[in-house]
């Protein structure tokens, strides 16, 4: 079995990182793969992104075989069918997640001929983290110190040097 696990992951967080953990228990491989949107302006670059979830999936499993990293821009059950998945998996944090969800997952279907996606219900320990969150703690954070060590409860070690490095350069700059 191959899945999808498709999303933006500026920056990826472990909310993140145990959907993908969780996927890999059910398939062989699991691709994670970041949606280039040239419509959506984002702190890290697509390779950035992509370096950085590798980091970050090498931090916590000896079983990295079983991951592959990509990005698509184009439609995602498009990618799907070119790629041969067998299901796309997405997580949930709330009823509004499964909202927005819902029709996305009938238009993939739909598109995809047949490809279902699978949701995760996001661990209680994760579920209030976004990477809009991380982004504006990190903000505040890196210059002063204050909220560091919340921030380092909420992103993999390598995401929290690599927003302690965007910050203040930012901050400098
Ligand atoms: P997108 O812009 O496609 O929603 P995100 O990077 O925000 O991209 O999210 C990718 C996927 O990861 C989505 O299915 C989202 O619901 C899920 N996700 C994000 N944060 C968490 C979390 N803390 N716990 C579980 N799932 C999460």
């Amino acid at each position: 079995m191959k899945l999808v696990f498709p999303g933006s992951f500026d920056p990826i967080t472990k909310g993140h990182l145990d959907i993908a953990l969780r996927g890999a228990k059910l398939a062989g491989t699991v691709i994670i793969a970041v949606f280039d949107n040239p419509a959506k302006r984002t702190l890290f670059t697509v390779d950035e992104r992509l370096r950085l979830m590798s980091e970050a999936i090498a931090e916590v499993s000896v079983d990295t075989v079983r991951f592959e990293f990509d990005s698509f821009n184009g439609l995602l059950a498009e990618y799907v069918r070119k790629n041969s998945v067998t299901a796309i998996i997405r997580g949930l944090r709330s009823p509004s997640d499964f909202e927005a969800e819902l029709p996305y997952s009938i238009h993939n279907r739909n598109l995809s001929g047949g490809v279902d996606t699978l949701y995760f219900a996001s661990d209680p320990e994760y579920s209030h983290i976004s990477s809009s969150i991380v982004k504006e703690i990190a903000s505040h954070a890196i210059g002063n110190g204050f909220g560091a060590e919340e921030l380092v409860s909420l992103v993999p070690g390598c995401v929290f040097e690599a927003l302690k490095k965007k910050y203040s350069k930012k901050v400098e700059g």
